[in-house]
């Protein structure tokens, strides 16, 4: 098999990344393979993401990915099955955001959302489920979001599909835990990503964080040690969680904040 690390904490993973090209993604791809896991980086960024299979060798493949087609989901395990063996674990971590007002927000804008982050989310536990199931289990990490657990004015749309992925994994660790897989939801609050930054650069990272108790924005390097844990066989009991990852914004409402 290529790329085989039998050293680090996920030494006999193999990982799909979606949206694994820049951002959150890029960093949890580094982690998992610092860590011996072996990497499909699904995404439809092909430049960064060639350029991350190429810094990263034989432990990680880059293949163009568009997560609302359920086609490439099927082409992608198969990809993955003949490079590394069985897929083992799923990070659903693709994404995009809008921001608009709910009177103002077109349903061109709000069904592309759906389609990205919901349907996405969605087509990638079933494309993954059955061959997890026949070779001993794994474990589907899904990106949801602080607006998953609350709403914030203006995201109608993407508050809609994180709320729905924290939905979706519920079910599916209710589903899917019986057979050996685990589905967990990860809730970060304003990380420091392209996501955000083309929405305001420094100044909207300044505003992010003054709003949060731990007085920063989050960072990638934040994130990827929570999917490490996720992703690895010391979280076996984890399953069906939906575990914050924001400084603290959640700790409270609208009154003590
Ligand atoms: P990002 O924009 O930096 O990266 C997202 C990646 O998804 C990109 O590489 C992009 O090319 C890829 N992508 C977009 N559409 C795709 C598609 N149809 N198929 C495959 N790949 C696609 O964003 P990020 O901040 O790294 O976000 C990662 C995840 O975390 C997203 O699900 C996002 O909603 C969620 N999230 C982000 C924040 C934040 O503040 N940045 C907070 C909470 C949750």
């Amino acid at each position: 098999m290529q790329g085989k690390n039998t050293m680090g904490r996920l030494a006999d993973k193999v990982a799909i990344v979606t949206g694994g090209a820049q951002g959150q993604g890029a960093e949890i791809v580094r982690a998992f393979v610092a860590e011996g896991a072996r990497v499909l980086i699904a995404d439809v960024a092909d430049e960064p993401g060639q350029a991350l299979a190429a810094e990263l060798g034989d432990a990680a493949l880059f293949a163009h990915h568009d997560v609302s087609d359920e086609e490439s989901w099927q082409a992608r395990v198969a990809e993955v099955n003949e490079a590394f063996g069985p897929v083992n674990v799923l990070v659903n971590n693709a994404g995009i955001l809008r921001f608009n007002a709910l009177e103002f927000t077109p349903l061109e804008e709000y069904l592309q959302l759906v389609n990205i982050n919901q349907v996405g989310c969605f087509l990638g536990m079933k494309s993954v489920a059955r061959t997890m199931r026949k070779n001993g289990g794994g474990s589907i990490i899904n990106a949801s979001s602080v607006e998953g657990l609350g709403g914030m004015p203006t995201l109608v749309a993407y508050s809609a599909t994180k709320f729905a992925i924290r939905g979706m994994t519920k079910v599916a660790a209710l589903e899917l835990g019986p057979k050996g897989i685990r589905v967990n939801s990860v809730h970060p609050g304003m990380i420091d990503t392209p996501m955000t930054r083309v929405h305001g650069g420094d100044a909207a990272m300044e505003f992010g964080a003054s709003k949060v108790p731990l007085r920063r924005v989050g960072t990638p390097s934040d994130i990827a040690p929570l999917y490490v844990y996720l992703a690895s066989d010391e979280s076996a009991y984890v399953n069906g969680a939906e575990i914050a990852i924001d400084g603290g914004v959640t700790a409270t409402h609208a009154f003590g904040g």
